[in-house]
């Protein structure tokens, strides 16, 4: 069991509100930076070191905090991210920090300040037990994973190429359950130009964007596959200007989640080679895969079965489960085994009911600190 103090909820739940009341958009660099500097200002404080990257393309900075340990090994990478989907002002109206019962709301507080502040404190009590002998912990904090990390995945990736395992910090699912597989995630912008004409008295001129796009849409919504678990969602969809006007234009946007790199090219193959029906309309579609699959192999089994045995000597039962959700840990898994939704339990992510579960801190705190200490 841990050789350092055990870790008190009401701090690790006083520390949380302090990172959820620095309100952290995505969309606002000037505010995830100020988030920043609070985590560098407390890792320093905590004897780390400290690597402050500058964001680009208008996101915030990242940060890097790391303890030292064995010198020349690979290390742990901790994966977390100081970027939340809510706009500043949510926390003055739609969702104040407070504590009802064994649940504590605000916003981000469950995607993932919570997770993030929990395995800071882990890093922090090795920091302060001067302990040397264990892997070399990183915890790299970005400031876009919620909207798909464009300006740190370069960032993530090699960071992991120095790591040993991939810890992701990502909220713990469905009764506490980690993430030991998630799908791939992949975006298409469909436009379709069609030729414009009067409904009336020019009615066989006209060529319809909307009827064709109808059409794909339906080919694109059959390409979903419960064999392959590949999904395909048009989420978005319109066209034309006026009910007397066949119309010219029409466009979509399009979801697609598939379960590994494999299934997710040839699935993103077939989305890009679609055609149009009717010879005089012309389609565009553009997109990828932003965020690859993975699936559970060896490495990742292994590690898996790891923490289950220290959670178990913690006093809890940790169960592992595939999601269709994406997460920075989408681009680790492949080549470093990776365990994500280590994060604290809770519910709501991305709504005005965000909570965590204060019963989970404690726990998690300890689960993330134990596999700090004993992965080798
Ligand atoms: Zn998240």
């Amino acid at each position: 069991m841990p050789d350092v103090a055990p870790f008190s909820a009401a701090d690790l739940l006083d520390e949380i509100r302090s990172w959820v009341e620095i309100e952290s958009p995505t969309t606002d660099a000037t505010a995830v930076n100020r988030m920043a500097d609070k985590v560098a200002a407390e890792a320093a404080a905590a004897g780390m070191s400290i690597r402050r990257i500058p964001g680009r393309d208008g996101y915030g900075d990242h940060l890097l905090a790391e303890i030292p340990g064995r010198r020349n090994v690979p290390g742990i990478l901790v994966l977390s991210h100081l970027d939340t989907v809510h706009p500043i002002g949510t926390l003055a109206k739609d969702l104040p920090f407070r504590v009802e019962g064994d649940e504590a709301y605000g916003p981000g507080i469950y995607d993932m300040k919570g997770g993030a502040l929990i395995a800071f404190a882990a890093m922090r009590k090795i920091a302060q037990s001067g302990r040397t002998d264990m892997l070399p912990v990183r915890q790299l904090f970005v400031s876009d994973e919620e909207v798909g990390s464009p300006s740190s995945r370069a960032i993530i990736e090699e960071e992991a190429r120095r790591a040993r395992y991939v810890l992701v910090t990502e909220p713990a699912r469905e009764g506490g359950r980690i993430v030991t597989a998630r799908k791939g995630v992949a975006r298409f912008n469909l436009k379709i130009t069609g030729r414009a004409a009067h409904s009336g008295s020019r009615h066989q001129d006209g060529r319809s964007a909307l009827r064709e796009l109808a059409r794909q849409i339906l080919d694109l919504e059959a390409m979903t596959d419960s064999a392959t678990g590949v999904t395909v969602n048009v989420g978005v969809a319109g066209g034309g200007t006026r009910p007397n006007v066949v119309p010219q234009e029409a466009f979509a946007e399009i979801d697609m989640r598939v379960p590994n790199p494999e299934i997710g090219d040839a699935a993103v193959a077939r989305v890009l080679a679609i055609k149009p029906y009717d010879p005089d309309c012309t389609l565009t579609i553009a997109g990828g895969l932003n965020r690859p699959g993975y699936e559970k192999s060896p490495g990742i089994e292994a590690l898996f079965q790891h923490a289950k045995t220290l959670a178990a000597e913690i006093g809890f039962d940790l169960e592992g489960m595939s999601t269709g959700g994406g997460s920075d840990g989408n681009f680790t898994a492949a080549t470093v085994p990776t365990l994500d939704g280590l994060g604290v339990d809770g519910s709501g992510a991305h709504t005005h009911e965000e909570r965590i579960f204060i019963s989970s801190l404690v726990p998690r705190a300890t689960l993330l600190l134990r596999l700090m200490e004993t992965l080798r």
